[in-house]
């Protein structure tokens, strides 16, 4: 074992997320919905990092993600390097940037939210940053909540 060798093996094709701050992986492979499917995913979680200080990271065996999921990866880890793999190398390396808006994802926390009232009415968070924290804004309720809110979050 030598200190360059990769904690997670390489994959042929598919696609890297790498640099997630601990913690978010497994709501990014919920968002992405990879927990059920049949692809073959490797995740680390608190692995050592130089950027952060710890992170998670995960691998997508033959799936490369939409501009969507791109969006919807960035509201939980914003500074995540996004790597998709072909042959064993990277083909293309995405920084991501966090969107403005995120629509029928999340769940509204508030339960006397419209949006879990009408079924036509899907939800629509708008995303500011405030400094390192990120909020989502109801559009329907107009309420608040910190992204690393853990309840109600997917539908
Ligand atoms: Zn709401």
């Amino acid at each position: 074992m030598t200190s360059k060798m990769r904690s997670v093996s390489a994959i042929r094709n598919g696609t890297v997320i790498d640099h997630i701050p601990a913690g978010q992986g497994l709501q990014i492979m919920r968002i992405l919905e990879v927990t059920n499917s049949d692809k073959q995913i490797t995740i680390g979680l608190n692995l050592p990092s130089q950027r952060l200080s710890l992170k998670d990271l995960i691998k997508i065996e033959n799936r490369q993600l939409s501009s969507e999921e791109l969006n919807q990866t960035a509201v939980f880890a914003p500074q995540a390097t996004i790597n998709s793999i072909q042959q064993f190398k990277i083909q293309k390396k995405a920084q991501l940037t966090l969107p403005t808006y995120i629509k029928d994802l999340l769940a509204c926390p508030n339960k006397n939210c419209i949006t879990h009232e009408e079924p036509g009415i899907t939800s629509h968070f708008n995303i500011v940053a405030i400094g390192k924290r990120v909020q989502l804004i109801c559009y329907y309720c107009e309420r608040q909540f910190d992204r690393d809110q853990k309840i109600l979050y997917t539908y």
